[in-house]
């Protein structure tokens, strides 16, 4: 039997209201895995989860929105959806558009989106507009095409992308029993950390949750628009999927983290890139760059003390690493060639052993 999706499996509680047809790959249920080995090897005195969303159909969070999106425009009539995205919002709306039999339009900063991103929407078949631009560019551009063509806007502009999303909280409070201690998030456009306290606060309105967690949400130094206190004309940072200079749900973030007496604050590259080959090495778990600023901030905040001994603190890990294969292969750890002949084989064993 089929697991289903978020919709089959939180139906009403998404408040999407009657869909026909839905639209999902069974994205969700993703694992959350308890940290061992690094929270050993960073002498963390925490209970630490990674809330694995790089699990889902395309690799990405972006998928629970993107079921409720899809689905309600596919229900609403929509013949085409489009996108601004740094990636895998377009991966995302590209798959499920393809699963509905519609037409998907995506629009991607030139230069600067992860090479299995773009795989995934050309393998989809979308159309691929690359601008010569940021995201924020490319958003703007988006929000004039409604009035020219029959298209419906799948970016987090859209609410139902954001009713989807809060799913990942659902399944952090069945899964833990009740609510984490804390939830630290990577922040860019700023949706899901918005998406994410919705859905706690709205599984304490149904009574299924007595104690909210405290919200931590982490921008990239060179992209803190909410951290600095001013949109950023260029932002930069290696984690691709939060250079966002002028989030759409500036204000959710602000309210989940001032709401719940959490933070947005901001991590370096180099913190971002630290935590990123830590978690692979330590854990097994390959995420993106930008995933993995949830748990560089966690790092660091846990350094200054933050932390009370043994609070359960989620991660939320957004995507899956091998989005971006050319980041990967920046890892110290090379291949070895060998001649192939067993002597030359068993040499580097011998070393590596
Ligand atoms: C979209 C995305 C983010 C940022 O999420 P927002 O909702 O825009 O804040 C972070 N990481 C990954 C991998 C993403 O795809």
């Amino acid at each position: 039997m089929s697991r289903g999706g978020i919709i089959e499996r939180y139906g009403d509680l998404l408040e999407l209201g009657p869909l026909d047809p839905v639209i999902s790959l069974e994205e969700g249920d993703t694992p959350l895995i308890q940290s061992h080995r690094l929270v050993e090897h960073c002498r963390l005195k925490i209970r630490l989860f990674f809330k694995f969303d790089g699990a889902n159909p395309t690799s990405s969070f972006k998928d629970r929105g993107m079921t409720a999106a899809v689905s309600k425009a596919v229900s609403d009539g929509a013949r085409a959806v489009v996108c601004a995205s740094t990636g895998n919002t377009a991966a995302s709306a590209s798959a499920y558009a393809a699963r509905a039999g519609v037409k998907s339009l995506v629009l991607l900063p030139g230069g600067n989106v992860a090479l299995g991103k773009l795989a995934q929407s050309l393998m989809y078949g979308a159309t691929v507009v690359a601008v010569d631009g940021n995201f924020d560019q490319a958003l703007e551009a988006v929000k004039q095409l409604p009035d020219r063509f029959p298209l419906t806007i799948v970016n987090s502009i859209n609410p139902n992308r954001i009713k989807g999303q809060m799913s990942a909280a659902f399944e952090v409070v069945d899964e833990l029993n009740g609510s984490p201690d804390f939830h630290a998030l990577p922040v860019g456009n700023a949706g899901n950390i918005t998406a994410t306290w919705r859905g706690y606060r709205k599984y304490q309105q149904v009574g299924k949750l007595r104690r909210l967690p405290i919200m931590l949400g982490f921008q990239a130094a060179g992209a803190a628009p909410i951290v600095d206190g001013h949109p950023i004309e260029s932002p930069e940072t290696i984690a691709t999927a939060i250079r966002i200079g002028n989030p759409a749900s500036w204000q959710g973030a602000v309210e989940a983290a001032s709401d719940s007496g959490g933070h947005i604050e901001k991590v370096t590259d180099e913190e971002i890139l630290e935590a990123y080959f830590l978690l692979a090495k330590t854990e097994g778990i390959f995420a993106e760059p930008a995933s993995a600023a949830s748990l560089a901030g966690v790092l660091k905040k846990a350094r200054t003390g933050y932390f009370p001994f043994e609070t359960r603190v989620v991660c939320t890990l957004t995507g899956n690493g091998l989005k971006d294969p050319d980041r990967a292969m920046t890892v110290e750890t090379k291949m070895i060639e060998t001649s192939g002949d067993l002597d030359s084989i068993c040499k580097v064993i011998e070393e590596a052993l």
